[in-house]
């Protein structure tokens, strides 16, 4: 049987402190209406990025409204998460050639068959998160669930060699669920399209309000300088979050600002082999300067230590090429932190009205943008203050409940 992941309770009345209560009488009417329903979640990984740090949240608040909801994980060895990545990457614009050879398609086939036989079948729903699993649903020709695959990074300009072996896949589904419209693929064809954001858990150890002298004694404990300013990206150890870029602009903005420092903090997750390679890639930078600090999930810099981050840095950087959404730029907003992020994907849903002015298409301009909010405090703070306020509008855990369980319910004819 595929791992189900045991997690903790939630209760969604906390919520009625910070949202409005119209959303969260809608949640609960709408999972009265869906009471009892088995839905089950499925990814690749329990740890390490945005799904995972996804579903850690949303599965127990479901529950605590009374749908059985579950996450199962499928397995894979490195083959097959290697190949995995291609398509991640591929999704993303990323030429993947492999994928045109018959053995290469034959390892993400069989695994997905095998996890189709290890699967717990018994339900209602399942939502099959980003491609990986994606084929699950065809080697379950007989269920007669409703199934949702849920696409979490910016398909909008897939390679199209592996968009035309994945597509057959995705059209076997009951629905689809894209971060933004633009997303879309033009030549998918479901009966079903739909768009949500992804959301964040202002409750949990990543976003709980942590006191600002211990954010920074965390942070000095580390190695870091409370005296001088920070800057941090926190981001898996991917191509897409550009890595280089952002050090190449803290670098420029060094020169303006001397004595600044950056934080780069990523995760390893167990679906991404190529994580090891960018780490000691962005380590080996790192070295060169000894006020650039590289820590990760792997030497204990968890959830409360990235909470700490976001709220002891100065500016918050993210300057992804391509991003799905992007949850590290809510984390930080919700922190009241100013961000400069890359203009890329769902990063721009985030950064409204001022803040979209910190959307930066360059190192150059990356850097110029870190440094003026750097001599700009006041500016700063309006940022993070606008910034807290659009992700409470639309970007906290019940919104994102409401809009699954309202695609739910038109699957299931409640
Ligand atoms: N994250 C973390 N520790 C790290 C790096 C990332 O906990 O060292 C978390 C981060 O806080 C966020 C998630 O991983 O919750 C990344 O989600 P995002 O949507 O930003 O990017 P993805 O990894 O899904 O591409």
């Amino acid at each position: 049987m595929l791992h189900k992941v045991s997690l903790g309770i939630a209760d969604i009345n906390k919520y009625r402190m910070i949202e409005a209560r119209e959303l969260i009488d809608e949640v609960v009417n709408l999972a009265e209406e869906l009471k009892g329903l088995r839905l089950c979640h499925i990814n690749s990984t329990p740890f390490g990025g945005g799904v995972a740090e996804l579903l850690v949240c949303h599965i127990p608040l479901l529950c605590s409204l009374g749908i059985k909801a579950d996450w199962q994980i499928i397995r894979g060895d490195r083959r097959f998460f290697t190949i995995t990545k291609g398509l991640h990457n591929a999704l993303q614009g990323a030429p993947f050639e492999e994928i045109k050879k018959e053995s290469i398609r034959r390892v993400y086939q069989t695994s997905n068959l095998t996890n189709a036989r290890e699967l717990d079948p018994n339900y209602d729903v399942f939502i099959v998160n980003d491609p990986q699993p994606a084929a699950l649903r065809h080697y379950l020709p007989d269920s007669q669930a409703k199934w949702i695959w849920r696409c979490h990074v910016d398909s909008s300009q897939p390679d199209g060699t592996v968009w035309n072996f994945l597509r057959p896949y995705i059209e076997e589904y009951d629905a689809a669920v894209f971060t933004t419209k633009e997303f879309i693929p033009k030549d998918l064809h479901l009966a079903k399209m739909v768009t949500m954001a992804p959301a964040i858990c202002p409750f949990s150890s990543k976003n709980m309000f942590i006191k600002r002298y211990v954010c920074r004694e965390l942070v000095e404990n580390l190695g870091f300088d409370t005296n001088r300013l920070l800057i941090t990206q926190v981001s898996r150890f991917d191509r897409w979050k550009d890595p280089f870029g952002t050090i190449a602009a803290y670098k420029l903005a060094k020169e303006k600002i001397p004595g600044l420092q950056l934080g780069m903090i990523g995760t390893f997750a167990p679906d991404d082999p190529e994580s090891w390679d960018m780490h000691a890639a962005i380590s080996a930078e790192a070295n060169k300067d000894p006020d650039i600090f590289v820590f990760s999930n792997l030497t204990g810099v968890g959830n409360m230590e990235v909470n700490a981050f976001q709220r002891a840095s100065d500016v918050i950087v993210q300057k992804s090429i391509r991003e799905g959404f992007g949850l590290v730029v809510a984390e930080a907003l919700w922190k009241e932190t100013p961000v400069v992020a890359g203009n890329a994907g769902g990063i721009p849903l985030q950064m409204t009205g001022e803040l979209s002015n910190y959307l930066v298409d360059s190192v150059e301009e990356c850097a110029e943008k870190i440094v003026y909010l750097l001599e700009n405090p006041a500016v700063s703070k309006r940022l993070g203050e606008e910034g807290r306020e659009i992700v409470r509008r639309n970007f906290l855990s019940p919104r994102l409940i409401r809009d699954e369980l309202r695609l739910i319910k038109s699957l299931v004819g409640k």
